[in-house]
């Protein structure tokens, strides 16, 4: 018997989530069956989503259960197969949860190779967040050569390979992050034309002065403020793939001062946009083929950079994941859970 080390919900949060909401605890792990594998956790994903699976509010997917371990993607070592695809030794992409072991079905399971790209990457800009920017920005976005694309969160896994994917599409480029050190690695690491804090009081007077020719393309990552001083710069047609909207994920109430929906929709109207949310995986059994071949090469030819945070253990696993919806991190939030 293999014993697992886990996280657990214990209560829904309000707000902000803290220590309190979850609960460690080391209990027994099932043999795997056939098709199944037990998994040890090297790298545990940390992403915004997890927010809204610990909320009982109606969403796409269905919130975890009070007392079951967290979701999330994880890069795991196979200690045991029943399958001769994978041997003891191997290291796969699945979801694992934060666990520090794991049983999981064989065909929910990605085997990585190290020496095509390290494999934290498969929880990065070669997996869920990189093939989320890839899929809204081209499908949804269609970003066209001298447009202009605005992103926020712009460090982060999605924001930052959005920003460099209308890059090589030949779009003009708009990040948005919030403090120096971020908005620095803007230009420095991921090539934007412009770069701007969200945390400055004049923001919506500076992304004014950065946007003369409007927004054709505002890739909506986070809502709030930043929302709010894009909306008038939008041009007609303009396009506004909606993956996230990060500032609210927290919220308990509606946001202060007087109600903005009829300006909205004035302003869809008038300027003919497009906004479509969407969730990566609407696409991914289209285009995900595609995605890691394309972002692969965009990767070897040093023309898609990525940056990941790496947070060691999985003890820190709450504290790391408040700090990413306040923007603590600084590129792909992971934690190492095992050498
Ligand atoms: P990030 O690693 O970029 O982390 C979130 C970032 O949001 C923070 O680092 C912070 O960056 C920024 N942020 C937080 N609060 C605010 C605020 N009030 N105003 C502006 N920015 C804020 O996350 P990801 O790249 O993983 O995800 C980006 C978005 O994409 C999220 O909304 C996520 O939910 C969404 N998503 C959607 C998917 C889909 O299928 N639709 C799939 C994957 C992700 P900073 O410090 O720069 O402010």
């Amino acid at each position: 018997m293999v014993q697992t080390t886990q996280i657990v919900l214990a209560s829904r949060p309000s707000g902000m989530p803290a220590e309190q909401n979850f609960r460690t605890e080391t209990v027994e792990l099932p043999a795997p069956g056939a098709g199944e594998a037990l998994l040890q956790t090297l790298y545990l994903s940390l992403d915004p989503y997890m927010r809204g699976r610990m909320s009982d509010a109606p969403s796409y997917a269905p919130p975890v259960r009070i007392g079951q371990p967290m979701v999330g993607a994880t890069v795991s070592r196979v200690l045991e197969s029943t399958d001769p695809a994978l041997a003891p030794g191997d290291t796969v992409l699945g979801y694992g949860g934060w666990r520090s072991h794991s049983v999981e079905p064989l065909r929910q399971l990605r085997k990585l190779d190290a020496t095509v790209a390290p494999v934290t990457t498969a929880l990065g800009v070669l997996g869920m967040p990189g093939f989320t920017a890839y899929s809204g920005l081209l499908t949804i976005g269609r970003p066209q050569p001298g447009e202009t694309v605005v992103v926020a969160a712009a460090t982060g896994p999605v924001g930052s390979a959005v920003g460099q994917i209308a890059k090589i599409k030949g779009a003009h480029t708009v990040g948005i992050a919030g403090g120096p050190k971020k908005v620095a690695l803007l230009k420095d690491r991921f090539g934007f034309d412009i770069a701007l804090d969200h945390r400055a009081p004049d923001f919506a007077d500076r992304l004014a002065a950065a946007t003369p020719d409007g927004i054709d393309v505002y890739f909506e990552n986070v809502g709030g403020a930043v929302f709010d001083a894009v909306l008038p710069r939008l041009n007609p047609f303009a396009r506004i793939p909606v993956c996230g909207l990060v500032a609210d994920y927290n919220a308990t109430e509606l946001p202060p001062g007087p109600d903005r929906l009829g300006r909205f929709m004035s302003t869809v109207l008038r300027k003919s946009l497009t906004v479509r949310g969407f969730i990566q995986s609407e696409f991914a059994p289209d285009q995900f083929g595609d995605f890691l071949s394309e972002m692969g090469g965009w990767i070897r030819d040093g023309r898609v950079h990525y940056l990941e945070d790496i947070v060691d253990g999985l003890e820190h696993a709450v504290e790391a994941f408040g700090g990413l919806l306040v923007g603590k991190n600084l590129g792909k939030l992971i934690v190492e859970v095992a050498d």
